[in-house]
């Protein structure tokens, strides 16, 4: 799954950013990190403008948990 970084301290979230809340610089790149599946659930109410139902599961990779939205 694809997570942003920022360049500078290499903190991680599973949302995009402009900015790093932990060191200010705006320089966010795009990585992909490996992990496994902890735990998943399908969304039935959902926001304006996005799919009427789709999946989120919660993933640990590099002892951090990232929420991911899939298209399924
Ligand atoms: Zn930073």
């Amino acid at each position: 799954m694809m997570v942003s970084e920022c360049a500078r301290c290499r903190a991680r979230w599973f949302v995009r950013r402009l900015m790093c809340p932990k060191c200010g610089s705006e320089e966010i790149r795009a990585v992909e990190v490996q992990g496994e599946e902890e735990a998943s659930t399908r969304l039935l109410v959902t926001p304006a403008g996005l799919p009427e139902s789709y999946r989120v599961r919660l993933v640990r990779a590099d002892n951090c948990f990232y929420l991911e939205m899939l298209n399924e």
